[in-house]
């Protein structure tokens, strides 16, 4: 067999699907599909290497090439009966890419190849009529002129619309032969025109120069950046097929289709596609004309008119269904096929397995475990854990036109339309009202809560994708758009400006969390429905998978939502969050306030009870599941009053007088708050606080226990950076432990453990886990220490950092393992060498991302904890990450 060349035709291939690394998905499909005895037009494919040997060698073919291309070019000859470049029966062929990853419209297709001056003639005489001929020699031109000689499309189309004009006709079908020689010779003149040579006669000149260029395309700009947005290696490189053309516009007896073997957006097990008769490919796709059903069934289903293939042409109807059955057991997947139909006989032009959305992707999957075709672990591992996101959030019409107003972060899935509001109080007094509105801040703050539980969706101008926006809103399955930085927000004046337009309060909007867009108007939504197919879908998931996925949640309803997704406990209750009600902020304010003790304690003594009913709430809700409760980690600049009026409410509460709270809140002004006077280090400070919390935890779990249900309690201390701080603290809590036993006659179990957020915690995480007995990485902070990157600011430059290639993904997404998980890896090996049986965990934003969840199985962590409309996506994450495991180990 030769190197460089692999043929395919006449029910039999070099090649095999399994090759698609060397020729690409197309090549490796055309030679299964010729093995399998299927009618596919002969050609042959140039490998993947052939790409990499050119353009690594300055755009100079490999050695041999070119006599195996002449073999393989004489096999298709001998195959179809027709010469290429013979005046009397001329073979045509089309030259297209084909990489390993499909790479839509990003690289150039030739078709037509062969015809000049003599052989347009042989192609009027063989079959077709002179229309046709000179017609497809004019497309070829154009094409080729565009592909392979670099000349700008409006040219040809001006000269097609002289004629059109001077011919008096509208559409270009209404041009005839005579009208399209005339076409032809202009386009001559015109080549010649811009470049000083004819059009080239030289039917092998023709086939090399058009190699060259769809290899040459595949470092076009549009093909690179492709690439690096979908993560597609440069040294891929991509195959070039060469095929004989066959034609679908030769008459009423010819067509052309594309259809599916199942539904692509239901999944529903019925052949679905669309056809024309005589016309090209791409009349079908390029909406041109109106294409009509295949299938009879679909037609009356939608009560269409045109007649369906299966009535037009009952006989190739029936050979394609033939085929496409043969196509779906043998490749045991959904199968998006292409065909032609010359005169009256059926050709195959492609197959791949279908795009389909969320929804089809599951329901096919059920569907052909069902029938036997696959298995459960196969099933797992064709779904996309990202694409789940479509499932349990509303998303935009994508049929429905968007008036893009300004682009920002994507922060947290799903759309919403609904009313501006610059205010949390306006937000909740509109929905209270069964309004729907957008809540609009420059950035949010812990004060924002309420109006941000009640919004439809959340739009800020600053921040970045662990901003308080994007965390809480994920967390409560609110979309949000962060840092769309060209919006401006005037609160005074109660409007936005962007683009120079200015939008009020009480005008529509409508956010893209998945995009990151934000609209003016309203652009209509689709509802989410979550099918039987997902909860069969996650039970397999379930059975693969090692990673347990735990949920951050403090509300009920956030813990309630991720038990609905399946949460096997809670990895992360911020307390802080707990806090933040209209009732309960004035005491915590106070607390912060108090410049002595005493003060502190009376108000924490406010907080107590609240506190312990929170988490009586929550132990009842997971139901002897483990919870890992955090004590206090505020950056204080959250929980400061800014008003006059929030001042004086608190120190109404205090007893205390407004101008002394001013002057304190004044002395607890951080410049960077992020690194400020938070997590352990208040603790340490004000043991009163954390001595609180622990009671009200003991207290309730105490209580739950009286009532006979279990609790798996672990306390967790923030952002420690040495073992001193933990083992002051854990003291503490200790302490606190032992008196509430004493008190109440009772006991509980619990453990004590760290969060490894700063890089000091996690070098030093061999000492930490001495008394440290879990590790849980909040990666969030993690991320933030290691870069030193502001999480609230990132959203300012990421941009440029993205298009400079310093950043693949923003790295408060997707877990920087090279880095952030060097260190991760440090802490996880260093802990455990300590401490063998150290649980560990991961409850910062990545435990979401799937890419992030992957890492975290190979790094041996036992379990990631996620916000509850991420739940599913990290149990399929989890899964497929142990799938790719095993398959690698084995
Ligand atoms: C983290 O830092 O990753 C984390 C989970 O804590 P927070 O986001 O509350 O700082
Ligand atoms: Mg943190």
């Amino acid at each position: 067999m030769s190197n460089w060349v692999y043929g395919f035709g006449a029910g039999q291939a070099d090649g095999r699907a399994d090759m698609r690394e060397l020729l690409g998905g197309k090549g490796a499909n055309l030679a299964e599909m010729a093995n399998l005895g299927l009618p596919v037009p002969p050609g042959f494919t140039l490998t993947t290497e052939v790409c990499n040997a050119y353009i690594g060698r300055d755009r100079a073919y490999p050695e041999g090439l070119e006599a195996e291309v002449a073999k393989a070019l004489s096999a298709v000859e001998k195959s179809v009966g027709r010469k290429f470049g013979e005046a009397e029966n001329p073979l045509l062929v089309s030259v297209r890419s084909g990489g390993r990853a499909s790479m839509p419209g990003m690289m150039d297709t030739v078709l037509n190849l062969g015809l000049n001056d003599q052989t347009v003639e042989g192609l009027a005489a063989g079959g077709g009529d002179a229309r046709f001929a000179w017609d497809s020699y004019r497309r070829f031109m154009m094409m080729y002129s565009d592909v392979v000689l670099g000349l700008d499309h409006i040219g040809f189309d001006d000269i097609i619309e002289h004629h059109k004009l001077e011919n008096g006709v509208v559409l270009d079908t209404d041009l005839d032969a005579a009208n399209w020689k005339a076409v032809v010779a202009d386009f001559e003149a015109h080549v010649e025109g811009e470049l000083g040579e004819p059009f080239p006669q030289d039917v092998h000149a023709q086939l090399w120069d058009a190699i060259g260029a769809v290899f040459g395309s595949w470092m076009n700009r549009r093909a690179v950046t492709y690439r690096r947005l979908n993560q597609i290696p440069e040294d891929w490189g991509t195959a070039v097929n060469i095929q004989a053309m066959v034609f679908g516009n030769m008459g009423e007896t010819s067509a052309t289709g594309v259809a599916f073997t199942r539904d692509p957006s239901t999944g529903a097990k019925e052949f679905f596609g669309e056809y024309l008769v005589n016309a090209q490919g791409e009349d079908v796709v390029a909406g041109i004309r109106t294409p009509h059903h295949i299938t009879l069934a679909a037609k009356n289903r939608n009560g269409s008119d045109t007649p369906a293939m299966e009535e037009v042409m009952p006989e190739v109807y029936g050979e394609l269904v033939e085929i496409y059955r043969k196509l779906e057991s043998h490749y045991r997947d959904m199968q998006d096929i292409e065909f032609t139909v010359e005169n009256g006989k059926l050709w195959m032009l492609q197959t791949r397995a279908g795009k389909r959305t969320a929804k089809a992707a599951l329901h096919i999957a059920v569907a052909m475990v069902e029938e036997g075709l696959i298995d459960e672990t196969e099933a797992v591992r064709r779904l996309d854990p990202a694409s789940l996101d479509q499932l349990l959030h509303p998303t935009l019409d994508p049929e429905a036109p968007r008036d893009v107003l300004a682009t920002g972060l994507p922060a947290s899935p799903g759309a919403a339309s609904g009313k501006i509001v610059f205010h949390a109080d306006d937000a909740e007094a509109r929905s209270a009202k069964g309004e729907s509105v957008i809540l609009v801040r420059i950035e949010t703050s812990p004060e924002d809560i309420h109006g941000m539980h009640a919004a439809a969706g959340i739009l800020t101008c600053r921040g970045g994708m662990t901003s308080h926006a994007a965390v809480v809103a994920r967390g409560m399955g609110r979309p949000c758009v962060s840092g769309a930085g060209t919006i401006r927000v005037d609160l005074k004046a109660g409007h936005f400006t962007v683009a120079g337009r200015t939008f009020r309060a009480g005008d529509v909007i409508t956010i893209d969390g998945v995009k990151g867009q934000v609209m003016a108007g309203e652009v209509p939504t689709i509802q989410p429905e979550l099918s039987g197919d997902f909860g069969i879908v996650m039970v397999w998931t379930d059975r693969i998978r090692r990673l347990k996925v735990r949920t951050n949640a403090e509300t009920p309803l956030d813990a309630h939502a991720a038990r609905e997704f399946g949460a096997e406990g809670i990895g992360l209750c911020r307390t802080e969050h707990m806090f933040f009600d209209a009732e309960r902020i004035v005491a915590v304010r106070e607390m912060i306030l108090a410049d002595h003790e005493a003060g502190r304690r009376a108000a924490l003594a406010k907080l107590l009870p609240m506190q312990r009913r929170d988490f009586v709430e929550l132990f009842k809700i997971m139901r002897g599941l483990p919870v890992t409760i955090r004590l206090l980690d505020p950056p204080l600049h959250e929980f400061l009053p800014h008003s006059d009026a929030e001042i004086e409410e608190v120190a109404a509460a205090a007893g205390a007088r407004p101008e002394d709270l001013r002057a304190r809140a004044a002395d607890l002004f951080e410049v960077n708050p992020m690194l400020g006077h938070r997590g352990c280090r208040l603790g340490i400070s004000h043991p009163e606080i954390y001595e609180m919390q622990a009671r009200a935890i003991f207290e309730a779990a105490i209580e739950m226990g009286r009532s006979g249900e279990a609790v798996l309690l672990e306390i967790m201390i923030p952002l420690v950076a040495t073992r001193r701080e933990f083992d002051i603290l854990k003291d503490r809590v200790d302490a606190v432990a032992e008196a509430v036993f004493a008190e109440t006659g009772a006991r509980t179990g619990y453990l004590v453990g760290t969060m490894i957020e700063l890089p000091r915690a996690a070098l030093r995480a061999g000492d930490i886990a001495e008394t440290a007995e879990f590790f849980s990485f909040g990666t969030n902070d993690l991320t933030q220490t290691t870069m030193g990157i502001s999480r609230d600011d990132s959203g300012n430059f990421l941009d440029d950092y993205l298009t400079n290639g310093i950043f693949d993904i923003d790295p408060f997404v997707s877990i920087d393992v090279e880095g952030v998980g060097e260190l991760v890896k440090i802490a996880v090996e260093r802990g455990r060498k300590t401490r063998p049986d150290l649980k560990l965990g991961i409850c910062g934003e990545h435990g979401g991302d799937p890419a992030s969840v992957r890492f975290f199985h190979e790094a041996g962590l036992d379990y990631v904890s996620a916000s509850p409309y991420r739940v599913p996506i990290a149990r399929l994450a989890a899964a497929r990450a142990a799938l790719d495991e095993r398959e690698n180990d084995a």
